[in-house]
């Protein structure tokens, strides 16, 4: 006799995983990391920061030197929000966007990929909806996906979001009975496309979602590398601190590795993001929060954050010329004023397979814009990120871009 279902269920623990681990997609991103390592690729695909403004130097003495100083201490357990001197330095660098944070609204995170996850088990509910930019960053929607929630994607233009298009969405949505918990998004240097949201449209972006009860969830991993100093927008949450969350990140203004990051909200939220925390990971490394008081806290920081941002603008502006040198006709690019990436808009009518592994075979790494949106579409756009390449490096790698886009595009009508 045969077994029929029995036979056919799989065997093993697999058999016994949640429902929702069948929303655990590996990033693409993460995907092209693997082969951007081979040699002879260059990787314009990873937004990784430079390794030449990773302070790894400094950071050795200071090492040395806190260990020595305190060694018990910091390499004891510790304090599940942050410890006190990293809380007061994190709402230093919110009053650099401009925002009146204090420590009790301070939750510190590993990484503010970390901070992105805690945000939606707080909120979310499988079936909810996040309402993002389309295109969004690809690590929210890992995140997203695992609480087995719906994104909604709302276009960019060159000025970010239009807050009126947000608001329509979240009417539409709530007129069909769906029930929107957050409003995601990056203002700032928007990962992927690079682009920033204007200071009306972020006024009105927090006021329509307050208006309609919805929490923004600001992500601004990138707020604090622009390459014009002195011109700096608000953030977000200066804007109405009762009515959005902020993710913050020590990842490209300090170092990725140390896996530091935090969250602000108002304080019953961020009570109950430390429980969630502590549930996880305990509390933050305290040797990572110690070395970011010690580092970002000294002299040493502004310079070389200053440096890092001049290096990066100098690198963004080689791409720029290099994509006027070597893009066939018709495609258009973002022109960032800030960050690490910029966004191709290929032909939309044309098919352009698989660009990731096109892209490979011409000697080049790149991000494939459908990886951007939640419904995997298939991809007309592509992000390039100029961060951790050289100028030689970004000026060979667009050109082998240009050299696959016009080799093999075929367009979809079949001739
Ligand atoms: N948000 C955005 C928009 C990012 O680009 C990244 C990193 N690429 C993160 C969050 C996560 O950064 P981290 O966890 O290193 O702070």
């Amino acid at each position: 006799m045969s077994g029929g279902a029995a036979e056919s269920r799989p065997a093993g623990p697999v058999a016994a995983f949640a429902h929702r681990a069948e929303h655990f997609r590996p990033s693409p991103v993460r995907a092209v990391f693997e082969h951007a390592m081979r040699p002879g690729i260059v990787s314009l695909a990873g937004g990784n920061p430079d390794t030449g403004v990773l302070p790894h130097e400094v950071l050795a003495g200071m090492t040395a030197r806190i260990l020595s100083e305190r060694g018990p201490e910091v390499l004891q357990y510790g304090s599940g929000a942050g410890i006190a001197r990293l809380t007061g330095l994190v709402c230093e660098l919110m009053a650099l966007g401009g925002a009146v944070a204090t420590p009790d609204r301070i939750q510190v995170t590993a990484g503010s990929q970390a901070g992105l996850d805690l945000v939606t088990k707080l909120f979310c509910d499988p079936g909810d909806v996040v309402v993002a930019e389309g295109p969004t960053y690809v690590g929210a929607l890992g995140v997203f996906g695992s609480y087995e929630v719906e994104v909604q994607h709302v276009d960019v233009d060159e000025d970010g979001v239009d807050p009126e298009a947000v608001a329509a969405r979240i009417d539409a949505l709530r007129t069909v009975g769906r029930t929107v918990k957050l409003v995601y998004t990056v203002p700032t240097f928007h990962n992927p496309t690079g682009v920033t949201l204007t200071e009306p449209r972020r006024r009105r972006l927090v006021e329509v979602c307050a208006q309609r009860g919805v929490p923004v969830l600001e992500d601004d991993a990138y707020g604090l590398l622009g390459f014009d100093r002195a011109h700096r927008l608000p953030s977000l949450y200066s804007l109405d601190p009762g009515a959005v969350i902020h993710l913050g990140s020590f990842s490209k203004i300090f170092s990725p590795a140390l896996r530091l990051g935090w969250i602000a909200a108002e304080p019953s939220v961020r009570a109950r993001l430390q429980i969630a925390a502590e549930a996880v990971t305990i509390h933050p490394s305290v040797l990572s929060q110690e070395l970011a008081v010690e580092y970002v806290g000294s002299e040493h920081w502004r310079p070389a954050l200053d440096r890092a941002a001049a290096r990066y603008r100098a690198r963004c502006a080689a791409m720029m010329e290099a994509l006027e040198t070597y893009m066939p006709a018709g495609v258009r690019w973002t022109r960032p004023c800030g960050g690490f990436f910029t966004w191709l808009d290929l032909d939309p009518d044309a098919d352009h397979g698989d660009l990731m592994h096109r892209g490979l075979e011409h000697g080049v790494a790149l991000v494939p814009g459908g990886a951007c949106y939640a419904d995997g579409r298939p991809s007309t756009s592509l992000r390039l990120a100029f961060s951790a390449a050289s100028e030689a490096e970004i000026a060979e790698g667009v050109r082998r871009v240009g050299e696959m886009l016009r080799d093999g595009v075929r367009r979809r009508a079949g001739d």
